[in-house]
């Protein structure tokens, strides 16, 4: 995905505040944090959403999950986080490689969804 924005931040080819990587997954600072703490895990893989997964990328969303813990301690988290993932157009996805926002600080980081 030549053009893709996140596809470009796992390149390089965009700078980005590294939080983690590894073979499959990288991690990166927000560029307009929600919270204190405001991470986002990605596949270093180009997928689309959470819409266009397919059974091989499993090990790829398990990962995202798994480092979801060490991330939110390492970066002034420690009692807990939120992982959110927006998919399509109801949930407001807007960059078009699969991200999981880790959102956590200091305090609580409020109810789950604002009513509409
Ligand atoms: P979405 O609404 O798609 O779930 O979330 C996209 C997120 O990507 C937003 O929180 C936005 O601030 C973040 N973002 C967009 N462009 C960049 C960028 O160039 N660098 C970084 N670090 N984050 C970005
Ligand atoms: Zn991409």
């Amino acid at each position: 995905m030549d053009n893709c924005l996140f596809c470009r931040i796992v390149r390089g080819e965009i700078p980005s505040r590294k939080a983690y990587e590894d073979d499959e997954v990288f991690a990166f600072h927000d560029i307009n944090p929600q919270r204190p703490v405001h991470i986002l895990v990605i596949p270093k893989r180009h997928i689309t959403s959470l819409a266009t997964v397919s059974e091989v990328d499993t090990p790829v969303l398990g990962r995202m999950l798994a480092v979801a813990d060490q991330l939110a301690k390492e970066n002034g988290s420690p009692d807990g986080f939120r992982v959110i993932i927006n998919s399509g157009r109801i949930g407001q996805q807007e960059v078009g490689h699969l991200h999981a926002h880790i959102v956590g600080g200091p305090d609580p980081v409020g109810p789950m969804l604002k009513r509409v």
